[in-house]
């Protein structure tokens, strides 16, 4: 393992200017396929008894850069990168479950993530019960013979919850599943899921990591700690009939999952990143760090300044004295808590509607983790089509604004939404 800090393994693994022509930037190999030296050659890369290129979907120069580098920064022994954050969370379920199986999932998830867990995969045979995860036992009460995961994100979007994600990891240990957390909002820089119990580590690379807005892209860590040999999964340890009877347990190790993720869920469902979108990936990677920290700060300024204000009725941040999760914050999130603020307005949907409709520099739109403000209202849009209990399991009140807060100056901020502030006083709240 390498010794070196987070910032600097954020701008450097993975490139080696040595074997890229010299390129300090990462380069961008913009090509869907790749010469074999001869046919022996190309049955080997096919047979895999030689590492190499054979076509993009499944691999690539510059996302094999990528993949290196934030497997280093999580802590894990390799990655596939995605086209987004779905297909990296689609892909992973994909390969790891079949008709009949089960999943344990935290009730707190990106909406996207409950409606495939909860619609889509039912459809396919993959049936999930949700459970509080403010209380850890739940996982393992619920818990089934089928169960062959538990899924959970380190952060809650937009509940704010902070998962006890190391007591969560001694129960998927006890039931011998694989414990998936989805690390988005928190970021590799704030946690390392990995080093609590986290078997597999996903991010939608599209939010915080990219962080400027410009491109889709997701990633799948592989911690490299779980036993596939334990009875639950013969699709590791049974010759696989969709790669000419190769063992993963055998020939792969600790790589077999991510080994499968690659070369039959990349080949089969094609879920690949375009090396363009890697590329501007990697710019936005390089400075997470400086960026997080300015997120983190503030927000937390924003989150205590929102509670002086007279319209405001609640504010929920991580980082407040007055959250409910301050000792996990402490725990896992210590050197800041992201960007994510939400907060109730009096005047409840209308209010909040009208806030989200008002102010300029937060964009009113439906993604967090950009450099640039963002504003939503979750109930009139994001989570519209959920009902009032689903609403509810997932924190989102009619009353709640949700900020991605972003590394503008801090006084331009508290003027947007003071503005926002003085229209529904004169407005809703007259
Ligand atoms: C946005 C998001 C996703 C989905 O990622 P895409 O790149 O938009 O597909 C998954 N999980 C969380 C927590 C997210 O915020």
């Amino acid at each position: 393992m390498s010794t070196q800090k987070f910032a600097t393994k954020a701008l450097h693994a993975g490139h080696d200017v040595n074997q890229n022509g010299g390129t300090r930037a990462v380069p961008i190999y913009q090509s869907t396929a790749y010469v074999f030296n001869d046919a022996d050659h190309a049955a080997n890369l096919f047979a895999l008894a030689e590492t190499g290129h054979i076509y993009t979907r499944i691999n690539n120069p510059t996302n094999g850069i990528l993949e290196e580098r934030l497997s280093a920064l999580e802590g894990g022994i390799a990655a596939v990168v995605t086209a987004s954050g779905t297909a990296a969370i689609s892909t992973t379920l994909l390969t790891l479950l079949k008709a009949g199986d089960h999943i344990v999932a935290s009730n707190s998830l990106y909406g996207g993530t409950y409606n495939l867990l909860s619609v889509t995969l039912p459809r396919h045979g993959v049936t999930t019960t949700f459970v509080d995860p403010s209380d850890p036992e739940n996982f393992e009460k619920a818990a089934q013979e089928n169960t062959r995961t538990f899924f959970i994100e380190s952060l809650g979007n937009p509940k704010l919850d902070i998962l006890d994600i190391e007591a969560i990891s001694k129960h998927a240990k006890t039931y011998k599943v694989p414990l998936i957390v989805d690390n988005t909002v928190a970021t590799p820089y704030l946690l390392n899921p990995i080093s609590y119990g986290a078997n597999i580590v996903i991010h939608s690379l599209t939010k915080y990591i990219n962080g400027n807005g410009t491109a889709l892209g997701g990633v799948i860590i592989d911690a490299g700690t779980f036993d596939w040999t334990n009875g639950k999964f013969p699709e590791f340890t049974e010759p696989s009939a969709g790669y000419h009877g190769l063992v993963y347990s055998d020939a792969l190790e600790a790589a077999a999952f991510i080994a499968k993720v690659r070369i039959e869920g990349l080949r089969d469902y094609g879920g690949a990143l375009s090396p363009f979108n890697a590329f501007q990936i990697i710019q936005g990677l390089e400075t997470l760090e400086l960026r997080i920290k300015k997120h983190s700060e503030n927000a937390l300024e924003l989150a205590k300044w929102l509670q002086e204000q007279p319209e405001v009725n609640w504010v929920n941040y991580p980082g407040l004295e007055t959250s409910p999760y301050k000792h996990l914050a402490k725990k896992y999130l210590s050197e800041g808590q992201s960007g994510i603020v939400t907060f109730g307005v009096k005047g409840g949907y209308e209010s909040a509607k009208k806030i989200a409709d008002t102010t300029k520099l937060f964009s009113l739109l439906a993604n967090i983790g950009d450099t640039k403000s963002l504003i939503i209202h979750p109930a009139s849009t994001t989570h519209q089509q959920l009902s009032d209990e689903a609403q509810e399991s997932t924190g989102v009140t009619k009353d709640l604004i949700r900020l991605s807060v972003g590394i503008e100056n801090i006084d331009d901020l508290k003027e947007d939404l003071k503005s926002a502030f003085e229209v529904i006083k004169k407005t809703v709240l007259a």
